[in-house]
């Protein structure tokens, strides 16, 4: 990948969509790094079907920071199913003031976050291997972060199950979607009110790309009003076999 051209994209997709805080030069120098890295090591494990400078710009790294303006200064935020470390890694790249856990059941992927993060001195990152339902039945880890995050990792009633015992009282849980998340907030009702949830309030987004393509986006912010009561998160087989 060729860095002038690299940033020259960068510079020209972020200014396409204005409404997304665009990263310093430091900041894309370091997006610059982190792409070079996810697609060496691409080569040799699966982490992104992604592999064109435009579309690792727009659908990664702007898709990632889109959510950035729900992150509240020093937030700390559990990342669940980062997957290759989106939207963690961008996220962590832009906001130095929050702090990250990355959750992942694929323990090669979790080691290349961490790695990753190690490599771009982003000390606000810990990376953990182990499965959502398992780790929100822990006392160090249940109701205990400002933000709980899932970019792509399931439909939203298995997610509010999954995320939402994770959020304090006061927090809020963050679905990254794409279009379908409207109708996805709609069925996702009733777990959200179980697992102590409000209502879901759901912002339309456009990520602008080159050539003037629009590709829509959801964003799903479920505030945490209640305590989720201990029966939740259930079994995985349970949540996805019977969705609340
Ligand atoms: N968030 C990333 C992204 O946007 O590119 C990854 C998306 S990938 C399609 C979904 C990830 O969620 C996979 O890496 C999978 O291992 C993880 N995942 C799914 N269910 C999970 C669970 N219950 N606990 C932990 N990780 C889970």
């Amino acid at each position: 990948m060729e860095y002038l051209n690299f940033i020259d994209r960068c510079k020209y997709i972020f200014g396409l969509n204005q409404s997304i805080s665009a990263p310093t030069a430091e900041q894309i120098d370091m997006l610059y790094t982190l792409a070079e890295r996810m697609l060496k090591v691409n080569e040799s494990m699966n982490l992104t079907a992604i592999t064109d400078v435009d579309g690792i710009i727009l659908k990664h790294y702007a898709d990632c920071l889109s959510v950035s303006e729900y992150v509240p200064e020093g937030a700390k935020l559990i990342d669940v199913g980062c997957g290759a470390g989106f939207p963690t890694l961008p996220l962590s790249i832009v906001r130095s003031d929050i702090k990250i856990t990355a959750l992942d059941g694929t323990a090669k992927r979790i080691e290349y976050v961490r790695s990753t993060a190690e490599m771009l001195n982003l000390d606000n990152v810990t990376a953990i291997a182990g499965r959502a339902e398992e780790y929100a039945n822990k006392p160090e880890y249940r109701e205990n972060f400002d933000l709980a995050t899932a970019r792509a990792v399931a439909a939203l009633p298995v997610l509010s199950e999954l995320c939402l015992p994770f959020v304090k009282k006061g927090g809020a849980f963050i679905a990254m979607k794409a279009s379908q998340g409207e109708s996805e907030a709609e069925a996702a009702a009733n777990a959200i009110k179980l697992c102590g949830g409000s209502e879901a309030e759901i912002k339309k987004i456009s990520l602008y790309g080159p050539n003037n393509s629009i590709e829509p986006r959801v964003i799903i912010r479920v505030a945490k009003t209640s305590n989720t009561p201990q029966k939740y998160p259930r079994h995985y087989s349970q949540i996805s076999k019977k969705p609340l």
